[in-house]
């Protein structure tokens, strides 16, 4: 798997293009395979365990021709069930992907991950042609299911609800090799209203501190300079064995770890954001100041309808501190607009909120009713309110996340380069990374210079903000920094 090629929306609707003439590959293995991901990190990171499995069994992964010539044997869904309509967009893709099986009997169809959790038997009863379908708790199952269905040319169900080994003992192969994923735990022991994830992925279930950090070592020895650990609810670490500082015990631990130049973690819950976390954060050279903090909502009485236990003052006030010991802090957010009985006083305590907290970015939703959660029975605000009000969010997030970048016009960044800015285009002379808060960063190389590599520190001065990213484009000549470090 490769960052830099085509989006997850542009394979799958090459899939669903009539086939061409397939070219044989010259390794095929038990079958070339094709892994479709839907939803969030933790949805990604558990296609790179899927995509360990299968290669563990004899499978080879598709490469980009066989995409587009839809000469795959197996294509997997790992599928979310957090977003708006995933169920029908579910079974609209894997209905085109009926097409391509009357077209290639031998090709295989597994779907895995929440909707499969959630709606095991329905898809095979819907959705007859799919082979397999395994829950996000069994990817270890998904080869023998797959055997067993060629064997009785019968599709075959097995989802199962309690976990018995965590994912990450399951083989990987990771689609970066500078940067990865570390679950830290799965599960929420929380029960937002809005949320299907408890239900999906069940209660918080921790790793053991020394099974993730000799994950971790691993990842470094393997040549990963950052890794991004994971979890529903990552503070919450450590919570079950009454360790409430395990979280930050952690992110020092991966400050003694050689080679490790850059750690993340998402996404934590304001309700459980301690102090001891903040100095952990602060002093730890390899801990990023970067911070993604789902506010929701700046109502207190939605927050209550919500079942999230901070109020706004609560979460201003972390911020606050966080500000104060990590002034170059960016922090990003989640905001739902609309959810069951918002007034236009609610609304505009999210906008005065959003005001005092100057998020560096926010990822804003409609609400919509996702079935099976407690909102969804609740009384629904008009489609028209809630898109009104959810415009004037936008405009208002969008006018701080630019003057919250145009200050870093000026200013030196150090940028870990994850890829060609220009992909289709590499007479650009462009390379693309995040700086150490998370901002993306296109950095024009100066003439002269060699391209640096995946994986390669760039320093260097930002020329220009734009509205979702910076852009450096330094001339040393003029006094501007641009430095390579391998
Ligand atoms: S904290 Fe709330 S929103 Fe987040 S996963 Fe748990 S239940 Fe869902």
């Amino acid at each position: 798997m490769n960052e830099d090629m085509m989006t997850e929306a542009e394979r799958a609707s090459k899939l669903a293009e009539p086939a061409g003439d397939a070219v044989a590959a010259p390794n095929r293995g038990k079958g070339v395979y094709y892994v479709h991901t839907l939803g969030c990190q933790m949805n990604v990171h558990d296609s790179e365990r899927i995509a360990g499995v299968l290669e563990s069994d004899g499978y080879v992964p598709a490469t980009e021709e066989q995409v587009i010539d839809k000469d795959i044997d197996l294509i997997v869904m790992n599928t979310c069930a957090v977003r708006e309509n995933a169920a029908e967009r579910m079974y609209g893709t894997i209905g085109l992907w009926a097409r391509m099986k009357r077209e290639r009997p031998n090709l295989q169809i597994a779907v895995g991950g929440c909707m499969a959790q959630l709606d095991r038997q329905k898809i095979a009863k819907k959705a007859p042609w799919v082979d397999a379908v395994f829950g996000t708790k069994n990817i270890g199952s998904l080869p023998r299911l797959l055997d067993q269905a060629r064997m009785v040319g019968e599709p075959q169900v097995d989802v199962v609800d309690r976990l018995d080994y965590f994912p990450s003992q399951l083989p990987t192969a990771r689609a970066s090799r500078v940067s990865s994923w570390v679950s830290i735990s799965i599960g929420c022991n929380n029960t937002c209203t809005f949320c299907i994830v408890p239900t999906t992925r069940g209660k918080e279930h921790d790793r053991r501190l020394g099974d993730i950090l000799a994950e971790i070592r691993q990842c470094v020895d393997n040549g990963a300079k950052e890794v991004t650990l994971l979890g529903q609810n990552v503070n919450s670490f450590g919570y079950g064995i009454g360790d409430r500082y395990a979280f930050s015990k952690l992110l020092r631990a991966c400050g003694e770890i050689e080679g490790l130049e850059r750690v993340r973690f998402t996404s934590p819950h304001p309700a459980a954001f301690t102090d001891d976390v903040i100095a952990a954060m602060a002093e730890t050279p390899n801990i990023m100041h970067q911070l993604h903090f789902p506010l929701q909502s700046g109502s207190d009485r939605i927050l209550r309808a919500m079942r999230r236990s901070y109020r706004s003052a609560k979460f201003l006030d972390i911020l606050g501190r966080i500000r104060e010991a990590m002034p170059d802090a960016q922090i990003s957010t989640d905001i739902i607009v609309g959810f069951p009985g918002e007034t236009d006083e609610d609304f505009e305590e999210t906008m005065r909120v959003v005001r005092e907290a100057r998020f560096s970015s926010a990822f804003t939703f409609e609400y919509s009713p996702r079935p099976g959660t407690p909102a969804a029975a609740m009384e629904q605000v008009p489609h028209d309110v809630v898109q009104e009000r959810f415009e004037r969010l936008v405009a208002l997030q969008e006018q701080i996340t630019a003057e919250e970048l145009a200050k870093f016009e000026g200013r030196d960044v150090e940028v870990m380069i994850t890829g060609a800015a220009g992909k289709k285009d590499s007479s650009t002379h462009r390379v693309t990374g995040r700086e150490k808060t998370g901002v993306l960063v296109h950095i024009g190389v100066p003439e002269g210079e060699t391209m640096p590599e995946v994986g390669d520190f760039v320093t260097a001065t930002v020329t220009h903000a734009g509205r979702h990213n910076l852009i450096a484009d330094p001339n040393p000549a003029e006094g501007q920094t641009y430095h390579v470090r391998h």
